[in-house]
């Protein structure tokens, strides 16, 4: 008799042959995918729920005019997962997921669309709560808030977090202190040289943060307007664009586009750190990862230092207050230190530190599940707060 390990895998492979979706789904470890679809209002929305030993699946929905299904599945499994490690370092008790709607943000929006979806979302009952991502408006949430509770990242005007600029440029500050704590012996930023991509929501609050601890700021956007902006507040010296990666500087800090890290700018660097705001800083993460550890250039991870964007939603969830989203963002200097230290000694690219201690913490976290408390019968996750809240 064979065992009902032996049957599984023989049906799982025989499932893969016909759907390549589950071996997607098993190779990047998702517990779920929801496939939503309407046809009479064209929505088309993909659910994807990483993993949620820590709690309830927490990201975005983002809506983009994708060339394939193919590629919408691709992309909502990687940003999904991409949540559970961004949850797991930052300390916070959520899970990952994530939401695509494939459409054209500049002419598929309305209201039926965003209900429907809403109702897809409310079915997982707080497995997964939702937010707004690229493509994606204060509008088109109050739609989706209309069918469901699970919406977090609301304006402050109807008692939610609002922007969460602030918090993610404070988080990135403290990230960028420990950095230097660990490259110089002392985090002051007083009279280092930084320079600073884009003159955006992020870097003009962080860039205001450097300027009142007296650092020397360079600071470029494709915008004249907005540089001059912010160069105005700071007293930061505006450069070209195209000269931001080889200036002589300490630290250089992209809070514009991710994959600015690659092959072209690595050569041209000539900063002790790299941290910054922007998403996907490394083109290549383990090609330009090891690359960066061979030059001894710290690299602070873009999803450990960003993270205050989504300790600010996470807030929101516990009730919001300001003074308790800065406090918890304040960590993120312990973490990156703890990161630093890790890559360090295990010699190894800050990444793959990062990924490495968010795995242990889900571990270690999974592991006393199986501990009976009396939250056990409410699951004691945020969702259910929020739940309570309402
Ligand atoms: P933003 O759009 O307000 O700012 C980005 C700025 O970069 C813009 O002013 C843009 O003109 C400029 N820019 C674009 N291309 C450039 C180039 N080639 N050279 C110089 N400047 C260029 O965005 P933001 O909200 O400040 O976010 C900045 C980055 O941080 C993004 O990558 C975003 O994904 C990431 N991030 C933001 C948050 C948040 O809370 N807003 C949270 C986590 C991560």
């Amino acid at each position: 008799m064979q065992s009902s390990t032996t049957l599984e895998s023989k049906d799982t492979n025989r499932i893969d042959e016909d759907f390549p979706l589950f071996s997607q789904l098993q190779s990047y470890e998702h517990e779920q995918i929801v496939v939503c679809s309407e046809p009479s209002i064209g929505l088309k929305a993909i659910i994807a729920i990483h993993d949620t030993t820590l709690g309830p699946a927490l990201g975005g929905t983002r809506m983009w005019n994708y060339n394939n299904e193919q590629e919408a599945i691709r992309d909502v499994l990687r940003l999904s997962r991409g949540m559970t490690y961004k949850a797991a370092i930052s300390g916070l008790n959520l899970g990952g997921g994530k939401a695509v709607i494939i459409g054209d943000a500049r002419t598929d929006k309305n209201e039926q669309l965003f209900r429907a979806f809403g109702r897809y979302v409310d079915s997982l009952g707080g497995r997964y709560i939702t937010a707004e991502d690229v493509g994606i408006d204060v509008k088109d949430m109050e739609w989706v808030s209309m069918e469901t509770k699970y919406v977090t990242g609301t304006p402050k005007a109807t008692g939610g977090s609002g922007d969460p600029s602030p918090v993610t440029a404070y988080g990135v500050y403290v990230g960028m202190k420990a950095a230097a704590k660990k490259a110089y012996g002392s985090d002051s930023l007083e009279g280092k040289r930084i320079a600073i991509q884009g003159a955006g929501h992020v870097s003009s609050h962080l860039a205001k943060f450097l300027a009142d601890e007296n650092a020397d700021l360079y600071i470029c956007d494709i915008y004249e307007d907005k540089v001059n902006e912010v160069a105005e507040m700071t007293g930061a010296e505006v450069v070209d664009p195209d000269n931001i990666y080889g200036l002589d500087v300490d630290i250089f800090s992209p809070c514009a586009l991710g994959g600015v890290v690659n092959d072209e700018t690595i050569p041209q660097f000539k900063c002790d750190i790299i941290a910054g705001a922007a998403n996907n800083v490394l083109d290549e993460e383990e090609k330009h990862g090891n690359v960066l550890l061979d030059k001894n250039i710290i690299y602070a991870p873009d999803y450990v230092i960003n993270a205050g964007g989504l300790i600010n939603v996470a807030s929101e969830l516990e009730g919001y207050n300001e003074e308790r989203a800065h406090n918890k963002a304040s960590r993120i200097y312990d973490t990156i230190l703890d990161i630093l230290n890790y890559s360090e000694d295990n010699d190894m690219p800050t990444y793959a530190a990062s990924n490495i201690l968010a795995e242990k913490r889900i571990k270690k976290v999974g592991s006393i599940q199986k501990i009976y408390s009396s939250k056990s019968q409410f699951s004691g996750h945020i969702g259910d707060m929020y739940k309570a809240k309402r």
